[in-house]
């Protein structure tokens, strides 16, 4: 794959880039380990003021940003400059909070026969990041920031449809203040994977982006002994049951499901809705779907611009055609358009059985699977029913079930009332294919952390009661 800035609107290439050759890999390598070793020792009181510095950047080059996210991979404008905010606001929750997270955790003391005893957080080392293009600000912050507050440097193998993205942040977090090295955005394909993480000076790696990337990275960390995070993909429940505001469900399911053009791992991609509701459900639903305009991302009125590559629409077109031939209904949508651009319309397919694509697979577009369930146990059992488990959504204004949803949803997260979204204040992350590992809040900074056990005693000649010698 050509390191390429691409206009999903056109398909025409406006920027290519040459990839780093592994001399010009190794020498960032080694910035990087050098960068480590002046990072751990500064102060965290220091290293938020740099966080600090580039969230104010992020707030002032705000609409540059965007329109060049936009740019490369098509979400609205409105999207885009949503999410350079947020980046800025993640900035100053690690900012704020780093001190609090990495705090020495105290320990009873007594218990393990010490004097003193406690948990210290301590950095582990250059941390390589492989990520997607679809929030490609987001998913890069929401790992750089805690890492670098932590005092991990990070090395950032971004998609290869996103280059100039990837430089732009590398240059927001240098002018912010960090040494040189800290960050650093390398222009390599996937095939340079291996070697990066095999070299012993990078301690870890952070991936998000496909199961079959996952499993790639996952192996070669596995051999090389090194820890990961893997964030994967999902294909969400939106379970909707008798007791829900039915209108407001659909609205937001229709939010949920075409947010980022329909590319969101954490999208709705499947609507189980209880019989009693469905008729209604599905009505209110296939309204509001062609109701969305699709267009220009750059337009103000859009709501649904481009898919980011001509692979990707023909994979969600793929998709549906499987199940419209295995007898699946389409109820809005479904038509891949002819023209320019690399477009879809919001799509509502029910009447969908295990045997066609859409049951099992993420779709990566803005395609609804519509699923009637005509009990609680059958929606449970129809939401888990997938390899994934990252994100669910369950409406019901019962509050039993809202309880029951909470324990018995599958996944990473449960948002009852609400649609799945990301808060630095929570942690994010999946389980099954959706991967392992987890990002945001203080759990995401101490996935790179070394979690070490300091015990400190008076000296004497053996062990306490209790203690195992291994
Ligand atoms: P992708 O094709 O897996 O690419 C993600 C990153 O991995 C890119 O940098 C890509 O590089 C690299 N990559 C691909 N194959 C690789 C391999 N075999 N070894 C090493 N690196 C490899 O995914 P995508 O199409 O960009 O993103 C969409 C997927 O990401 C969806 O499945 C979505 O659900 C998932 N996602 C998950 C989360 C989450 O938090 N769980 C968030 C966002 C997206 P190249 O670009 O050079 O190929």
């Amino acid at each position: 794959m050509s390191i390429a800035t691409t206009d999903p609107r056109s398909g025409q290439v406006l920027k290519t880039y040459e990839a780093m050759s592994d001399a010009q890999v190794d020498e960032a390598i080694e910035r990087t380990h050098l960068a480590y070793r002046d990072l751990r020792s500064t102060t965290i009181a220091q290293r938020g003021r740099w966080l600090t510095a580039a969230a104010d950047l992020l707030e002032a080059e705000r609409d540059e940003i965007a329109r060049l996210m936009t740019t490369e991979m098509g979400k609205t404008l409105a999207a885009s400059k949503a999410e350079v905010t947020k980046c800025a606001s993640a900035c100053r929750f690690y900012a704020r909070h780093a001190a609090e997270f990495l705090a020495d955790r105290p320990a009873d003391a007594s218990a393990v026969s010490a004097t003193r005893a406690f948990v210290r957080y301590q950095p582990i080392g250059p941390v390589l990041a492989v990520m997607p293009w679809n929030f490609p600000l987001w998913q890069v912050v929401r790992f750089a920031a805690p890492a670098l507050m932590a005092g991990n440097t990070g090395l950032l193998k971004h998609a290869s449809n996103v280059p100039q993205t990837a430089l732009t942040l590398e240059s927001v977090f240098r002018r912010a203040g960090f040494p040189e090295g800290a960050f650093t955005a390398l222009l390599v394909g996937s095939d340079a994977v291996d070697r990066i993480l095999s070299d012993p000076r990078v301690r870890a790696a952070t991936l998000t982006g496909s199961e079959p990337a996952g499993r790639s990275i996952a192996q070669i960390a596995g051999r090389e002994l090194k820890k990961t995070v893997l964030e994967l993909g999902g294909s969400d429940p939106f379970v909707v049951m008798p007791s829900a505001d039915v209108d407001l469900a659909a609205e937001v399911a229709t939010t949920a499901r075409c947010q980022n053009n329909g590319q969101s791992c954490i999208a709705a991609k499947r609507f189980i809705v209880h019989t009693d509701v469905y008729e209604a459900f599905a009505e209110a639903f296939a309204h509001r779907m062609s109701a969305l305009r699709v267009g220009d991302p750059m337009d103000d009125d859009t709501d649904v611009g481009p898919l980011a590559s001509e692979r990707g629409r023909d994979e969600v077109d793929a998709q549906v055609r499987d199940a419209v031939d295995r007898g699946a209904t389409v109820l809005c949508g479904g038509e891949k358009p002819t023209g320019d651009g690399w477009f879809y319309p919001p799509t509502v397919v029910t009447d969908l059985r295990p045997d066609m694509r859409m049951w099992s697979e993420e779709v990566f577009g803005p395609v609804a699977g519509l699923y009637r369930v005509s009990s609680y146990d059958e929606a449970i059992e129809v939401a888990n029913g997938t390899p994934y488990g990252l994100g669910s959504n369950a409406w019901t204004r019962d509050p039993q079930e809202q309880e029951r949803f909470a324990t018995d949803l599958d996944a990473g997260a449960v948002f009852v009332n609400g649609m799945t979204t990301s808060y630095p204040e929570l942690p994010f992350g999946g389980v099954k294919n959706s991967g392992y590992g987890r990002e945001l809040s203080a759990q995401g900074m101490h996935e790179f952390c070394n979690v070490k056990t300091v015990w400190v005693g008076e000296g004497a000649a053996t062990a306490g009661a209790g203690a195992h010698a291994e």
